[in-house]
């Protein structure tokens, strides 16, 4: 199966002939040499036209010399100093030669002429020394630039290529060369490079590679090389088309080396999937969690009242009065577990509870109607405000936060025995719009090393604790709007404390 992917663009276009940048060092020299051995014949040739010219026009020695300085200045600018020397020393045996009395020998009888042929040798020495500096220049100019492009190839993985379709002239860059992990010696061919393709995309890069050269296209492509070693490479090519100097169809293009992205890519997906997998086991188990806590106490009431119940029953003769009130407690506690169980299903299809405008202060009072034959002798202080504002609140939802608050707190009182045990509702208006409730205990207090994670999942410090309850309170605090908080007391215990925003102003 093949992963490669193609995009054929659009639009062709004339590209400047670069290639000679892309070439490996060797060639770039041979090339050189070749062009300063035609460009001194090149010189020379035009040196024996003009002596030709001018000697049969019987013209003066000041306009051969300045013809000539012409013919060195131009080999200079586009030969090697060596070409231009020689040019320049052929030159000067021609002046002598033929224009330097006596003509016909390289003597020179007067001296007026033998300082002006030391003044031509002189100036054709300083222009072609002078070229020579400046190209020098350039051409340090040109290979530390050259330097920073093999660097940044190097760095980015990226080899360049040309690949002139109707003379099949190719190059490649060092870069490239590494990439297909072939000697740089060798003579790149298009190919040497198919030779390097992963055999499952090999039908897919040829068609695309024949169908561009075919259209004069550019095109990108995203496929494997497979290397003698066995490991598999992948590789983003782009190519552009364009015209050389003949007007001929060339590509001129970058392969990048993408293996290490692809790789990150897979890493990536793989621990994506990891994690979905996690969070939705962790989900479960959250939930799971919190079902058993907040149903936890429902059922622990169905079960006291159920043993009264029976205990009354046992009574001669039985209490039907009191068998009646346990069992509407027992009907009252299992409907409130299921509500429990219908918010936390409503939850988990992202429903928002039902919510009604209400009074805190009833809600504390139902509350505490439920928890007081759970109080094992602790006082209990409500302090409940008046004409406190109503609130829009699921009543289920309000009545779990303050089971778990008081919970907590008669938890936190169990193993105080130095000190009475109180236990203290407030209401009160707080700030302009909100209403405050806190449940403030005289228990063992806040431990101010784990104050940031009172409110973490599974936090607990209770043998028989599961770390729910805190977690549920804030959710379903801050899914009203409100914030939940726990502060030490100046004395002893701790208070929980949480805001509800007003609905509206008018008072309960
Ligand atoms: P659990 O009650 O199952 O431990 P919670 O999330 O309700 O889970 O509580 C987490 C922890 O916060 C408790 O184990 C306890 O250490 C601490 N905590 C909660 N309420 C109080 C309190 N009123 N006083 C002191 N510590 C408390």
């Amino acid at each position: 199966m093949s992963t490669g992917s193609a995009k054929i663009a659009n639009e062709t276009s004339v590209i400047v002939p670069a290639t000679v940048g892309l070439m490996p060092r060797h060639r770039n020299q041979r090339r050189q040499l070749w062009r300063g051995v035609a460009q001194c014949l090149a010189g020379s040739m035009t040196i024996a036209f003009i002596t030709c010219v001018c000697f049969e026009l019987r013209l003066n020695v000041p306009t051969p010399t300045f013809l000539y300085l012409i013919v060195i200045v131009v080999v200079s600018l586009q030969g090697s100093f060596l070409s231009s020397a020689i040019v320049s020393f052929f030159a000067v045996g021609c002046l002598a030669y033929y224009f330097v009395p006596p003509i016909f020998s390289f003597r020179v009888g007067n001296p007026t002429d033998l300082v002006a042929i030391i003044a031509f040798l002189t100036t054709s020495a300083v222009i072609t020394r002078l070229v020579s500096r400046v190209r020098q220049l350039m051409q340090e100019k040109l290979r530390q630039s050259e330097a920073y492009l093999s660097e940044a190839q190097i760095l980015s993985h990226t080899g360049s290529f040309g690949w002139n379709v109707s003379t099949g002239e190719t190059t490649w860059s060092d870069e490239t060369f590494r990439i297909f992990e072939y000697d740089p010696a060798t003579k790149p061919t298009v190919e040497l490079g198919l030779k390097r393709v992963h055999p499952h995309d090999l039908t897919l890069v040829k068609e695309v590679i024949e169908g561009a050269s075919h259209d004069g296209r550019d095109w990108q492509l995203e496929h494997r090389l497979l290397m003698l070693s066995g490991a598999i490479k992948h590789v983003d090519v782009v190519a552009r088309a364009g015209k050389d100097q003949a007007g001929k169809l060339e590509f001129i293009g970058a392969i990048r080396d993408v293996t290490e992205r692809k790789r990150g890519e897979e890493a990536l997906r793989k621990s994506q999937a990891k994690l979905a997998h996690t969070a939705r086991l962790t989900t479960v188990g959250e939930l799971t969690a919190s079902i058993a806590h907040e149903v936890n106490q429902p059922l622990a009431a169905v079960v006291t009242n159920a043993n009264a119940c029976l205990r009354w029953l046992d009574h001669e003769p039985p209490n039907v009065d009191e068998v009646r009130d346990a069992v509407r407690r027992i009907v009252r506690d299992g409907n409130r577990g299921s509500d429990v169980i219908a918010r936390i299903r409503g939850l988990l299809k992202k429903e928002q509870p039902p919510r009604t405008r209400l009074n805190v202060n009833e809600v504390v009072q139902e509350t505490m109607a439920l928890v007081r034959v759970d109080l094992h002798g602790a006082a209990l202080r409500t302090e409940l405000a008046d004409l406190l504002p109503q609130v829009k609140a699921d009543r289920v939802q309000l009545q779990q936060v303050l089971l778990n608050l008081t919970m907590n707190a008669m938890d936190a009182m169990k193993p105080v025995t130095d000190r009475p045990h109180v236990l203290r509702i407030q209401t009160k208006h707080h700030e302009a719009r909100a209403v405050l409730v806190a449940v403030q205990d005289s228990g063992i207090g806040l431990n101010p090393k784990g104050m940031e994670q009172l409110f973490e999942t599974f936090h607990t410090t209770k043998p028989d604790g599961l770390g729910m309850g805190l977690s549920i309170c804030r959710s379903i605090i801050e899914g009203h709007g409100g914030r939940l908080w726990a502060e030490p007391n100046e004395g002893a215990g701790a208070t929980f404390q949480f805001t509800l925003p007003i609905e509206s102003a008018g008072p309960a």
